[in-house]
């Protein structure tokens, strides 16, 4: 086959232990899935059912790269994630079976232009251009599930500049990662390749030029990014 333009590269991340890479689809992301955070963005934690919102793969940011301080936004947020990464697709998928449609764990970044979602929130615009936009969604190596296991609990931390800006436990997730697979299969079918940024905990908030950000998920992996 051949193409009247070329086709966009495929976008990979590598994978812990050996040289080849896991291949990446869609980004599923969900919103406020930890108490405090939900608190702290002015809403009310009791338990309602999950949503979601998507990036492009084009806004993986792999290896330790640079995080491009993004056009149109004066206050560009931080948000450290567990993600998880579908390995074996499927719809309507049972909470009990879950997780064995993970292939691993990453720590990524869902790096947000707060100033553009709080403006679509109030006019009840989509967040696309808050959420989605380039350059995104730094990410770590994956960690296989067959080596790491599926983590249940361990620190999620993101310190900026060697200052510890938020921490949570995977623990305190509202939805856990197999409820969050259950949930989004009943909404989408799951494809290999996809990946889900979990939430994030309390304590978002701006990075600038020159910032270095170090994300570390206890068990799974960390990830560095200077803001450039
Ligand atoms: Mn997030």
């Amino acid at each position: 086959m051949h193409f009247v333009i070329a086709p966009p590269p495929q976008i990979s991340l590598a994978v812990r232990g050996t040289d080849a890479r896991f291949p990446v689809n869609r980004i599923f992301c969900v919103g406020r899935n930890y108490a405090e955070h939900a608190r702290e963005m002015g809403h009310d934690p009791s338990r309602e059912p999950p949503f979601f919102f998507m990036k492009p793969s084009s806004a993986i940011v792999a290896e330790d790269g640079d995080f491009r301080y993004p056009s149109c936004s004066k206050d560009v947020h931080h948000e450290v994630e567990m993600v998880v990464a579908i390995g074996w697709g499927g719809s309507n998928i049972a909470a009990a079976h879950a997780l064995s449609h993970v292939y691993g764990y990453a720590a990524g970044l869902d790096m947000t232009r707060r100033d553009l979602q709080g403006e679509a929130k109030k006019l009840g615009r989509p967040w696309d251009t808050g959420k989605a936009f380039d350059a995104s969604a730094p990410c770590s190596a994956i960690a296989a599930a067959a080596d790491i296991g599926h983590p249940q609990s361990g620190a999620v931390v993101l310190e900026v500049n060697g200052e510890v800006r938020q921490r949570g436990d995977l623990a305190e997730l509202i939805w856990n990662v197999s409820d969050t697979i259950a949930y989004l299969s009943t909404l989408f079918a799951l494809q290999p390749g996809d990946l889900i940024f979990t939430g994030t905990p309390a304590g978002v908030g701006p990075v600038r030029p020159g910032d270095r950000m170090h994300g570390r998920v206890e068990g799974v992996g960390e990830i560095r990014a200077r803001v450039v």
